[in-house]
């Protein structure tokens, strides 16, 4: 059996959630699956924002804002149930979601004061609402499904806002609540995201966390595959919104995935995969509209690896925007130990992410998220010694496994790159990167650029004339 999760926008409108129903229903005819669904697209950010207006006393908008909520399930549920009958218990079945949520939001109102906990409450309607609607389209589609409340089988800590799941208690909720269904052919539709502790109190695991919902399931089931239903191609050689001639690619690791995401590709979360990598299972990026594309596998399965990639070395080129680099120079540095320790202590301090870093011995450059420099924090750096930053940068990665094992990458990089300035330059650790920090203004240029270099096709030779006789 497969875990099937779709993401926001494939259960954001009528049309998507008919398109899922249909896979759902081809898929059915090899297996029951266990399809974990996101909210529909938009609404936890307007929970959050429901939460945030209550919490500030606004009383009348946040009930205007809960009002929309439920008008957006009900047009769903106009447009997607023809069956009187059926479509009157639906719509009970969300008005006591909806009922609760206003009284959340009253309540809210009452005590002026939002929690992390009261916040994953909120959030967890989005959820709610998604699967509750779907899989009554499922049955009117003739799909025969069961509807699961997730908190009875994925029981967490208290982290509100970034549980994690009991392991041990999850995976015999789930051998005993969602297995026999699947085992006898019955679809489960369940939510992504959220779950509750051992005492019933609903958390979430952290925006995004139904892609971690789905790897988790799928690792508790023992599933062949884990595919998470998107509105993209899979993962692609770089933003097809820069460069028009982006391919979906056809297979990478595990840890180039990984690598992608730390380095701003739209791709899955690391900690989403962990529990697909313990396992070794595979994991599928696929779109939601072109079901029959191959969209992306994500493996380290060797046998699955093999020639199915184009390209080989570099799978994808990622890039980060809106960095800063920080150069922090300081003659204590040289021939000493323990000026990092005091230099990341800052960092720690001001709980600031350090994303690439280049030293030589008497300076050290940094890039962070330019959005989390702060006065108070440069002044902290100064006591260590002269501060230089430069704003509005970016960092380009190219990413492959088989970088490590190749000669002449880095000259290829370099020189596709010898018309833009490159303020620094890394290896990464892992050896499966290799990035640069550019001006943010260079990004397009550069990428286009490496792109060509790497994923060569015909608008290349029009855009960067080769030399005469090469
Ligand atoms: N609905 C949640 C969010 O928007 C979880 C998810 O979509 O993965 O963050
Ligand atoms: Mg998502």
């Amino acid at each position: 059996m497969v875990v099937m999760k779709f993401g926001g926008t494939s259960v954001g409108t009528a049309t998507a959630m008919r398109q899922a129903i249909a896979n759902i229903a081809e898929e059915k005819k090899t297996g029951a699956p266990l399809v974990v669904l996101s909210a529909c697209s938009g609404i936890t950010n307007q929970l959050i924002q429901i939460a945030a207006v209550a919490g500030a006393g606004n009383l009348e908008e946040a009930k205007q804002l809960v009002a929309e909520v439920r008008e957006f399930h009900l047009d769903l549920i106009k447009e997607l149930i023809g069956s009187e009958e059926l479509r009157k218990e639906v719509i009970e079945n969300i008005d006591v979601y909806l009922t609760r949520l206003e009284r959340l939001t009253e309540g809210i109102e009452i005590v002026g004061e939002l929690t992390e906990r009261s916040k994953d409450r909120f959030c967890s309607f989005g959820e709610l609402l998604s699967t509750t609607v779907f899989a009554a389209a499922l049955n009117e589609h003739g799909v025969r499904s069961e509807w699961i409340d997730i908190r009875t089988v994925m029981i967490t800590d208290d982290r509100y806002g970034f549980a994690r799941p009991l392991v041990e208690i999850c995976r015999k909720n789930t051998n005993e609540i969602i297995k026999p269904l699947l085992d006898v052919g019955t679809v489960v539709v369940t939510q992504g995201y959220i779950g509750a502790t051992e005492s019933g109190r609903t958390t979430t695991l952290g925006r995004g966390g139904s892609d971690l919902s789905a790897a988790l399931f799928g690792s508790w089931l023992h599933s062949e595959s884990i595919e998470i239903w998107t509105d993209v191609d899979g993962v692609m050689t770089t933003d097809p919104r820069m460069v028009p001639e982006a391919r979906s690619i056809r297979v990478m690791t595990f840890s180039e995935a990984a690598e992608l995401a730390y380095l701003g590709a739209k791709v899955l979360h690391p900690d989403t995969i962990a529990p697909a990598v313990e396992k070794n299972i595979p994991v599928y990026v696929l779109n939601t509209w072109h079901p029959s594309a191959k969209g992306t596998l994500i493996t380290n399965d060797p046998e699955l690896l093999k020639g199915k990639s184009h390209g080989g070395l570099v799978k994808s080129i990622a890039v980060k925007k809106a960095q800063a680099i920080l150069n922090v120079r300081s003659n204590r540095m040289f021939g000493r130990h323990g000026f990092m320790s005091e230099l990341f202590d800052v960092f720690e301090r001001f709980g600031i992410s350090v994303e690439m870093i280049s030293t030589s011995e008497v300076s050290v450059s940094l890039t962070v998220d330019d959005a989390a420099v702060n006065e108070s924090f440069i002044k902290e750096l100064h006591t260590l010694g002269e501060v230089e930053i430069e704003h509005k940068v970016a960092t380009v990665s190219v990413v492959g496994d088989n970088l490590r094992m190749s000669k002449g990458v880095a000259g290829r990089i370099f020189s596709s790159l010898c018309n833009v300035n490159l303020r620094m330059i890394s290896q990464g650790a892992s050896e499966i990167n290799v990035g640069v920090v550019i001006d943010e203004g260079d990004v397009a240029a550069a990428v286009s650029a490496l792109h060509c270099e790497f994923f060569p096709s015909d608008r290349c030779d029009a855009i960067f004339e080769k030399p005469a006789g090469s």
